[in-house]
């Protein structure tokens, strides 16, 4: 008899622009074996560092918009004036080869997926405060002034999304950070009925499960606070 098709879990991360996102991701794809990375398509321009095919697939917007009359995409979204879309192919690849999918989408993007794929596995990554978010950003230059605070904008209303989500990290330490999100992955893989665990295992349960929404609330509210009053954050760093 045929084995039944691996179903692969999809693991959704979003982030405020500067929360260190990009790195988490790339640290967390090093380390977990079987998990796939879904490379977007966008019709945002490549950055200087970036190769057509590694951190996106850059298009047109009349391909794009090719891509999403044939269906190719799972979702889709319009994000600082560009299209990204995630394609339905990624994931059909992923349950060929056995493995599991990330997917590095806005919070449109994760409502999409949700309302698609019940079962895909939510993470939200909150920065330590919004001057951290804001020094973030100014340190890694790539930004004029009025972007980094149509970002600031931005991060503050996607912050208020975090309850949508399965998972929340609040990205402080980065070593930290990686850890818990590892956690989170293998938690979630661990989790298949019938299993019993080792002490080990019951650590990652135990890391995976402090980072749950309903039980990291108190921690985030400080923060939200500091989005909701920038005015006394300011200064530069
Ligand atoms: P950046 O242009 O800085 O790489 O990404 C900007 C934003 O677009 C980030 O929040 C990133 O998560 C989001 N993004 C990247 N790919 C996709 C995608 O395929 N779909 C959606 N909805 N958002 C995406």
């Amino acid at each position: 008899m045929m084995p039944p098709p691996h179903k692969p879990l999809v693991y959704i991360i979003s982030a405020p622009s500067g929360s260190g996102k990009s790195t988490l991701v790339s640290e967390l794809l090093k380390m977990v074996p079987d998990l796939d990375f879904s490379i977007s398509y966008t019709t945002r321009p490549p950055r200087r560092s970036e190769q057509n095919g590694k951190q996106y697939f850059f298009v047109s917007r009349a391909e794009f918009q090719q891509m999403t009359r044939d269906d190719e995409f799972l979702e889709y979204a319009e994000v600082f004036g560009h299209l990204y879309g995630t394609a339905r192919r990624f994931l059909r690849e992923a349950e060929q080869k056995g493995h599991d999918l990330l997917l590095d989408i806005d919070v449109q993007g994760a409502r999409q997926v949700k309302q698609r794929l019940p079962d895909a596995i939510s993470i939200f990554i909150l920065p330590p405060d919004r001057k951290t978010l804001e020094w973030r950003l100014r340190k890694r230059s790539e930004d004029t002034e009025e972007v980094i605070q149509r970002r600031l904008v931005t991060a503050t209303r996607e912050i208020e999304n975090y309850d949508k989500y399965n998972y929340i990290l609040v990205n402080d330490q980065l070593q930290d950070s990686i850890q818990s999100l590892q956690a989170i992955v293998r938690s979630e893989r661990l989790c298949r009925p019938g299993r019993t665990f080792s002490e080990e295992e019951s650590k990652v349960l135990e890391l995976a499960e402090s980072c749950r929404l309903a039980n990291i609330r108190d921690r985030v509210q400080p923060i939200l606070a500091s989005f909701a009053a920038p005015a006394v954050s300011g200064g530069t760093q």
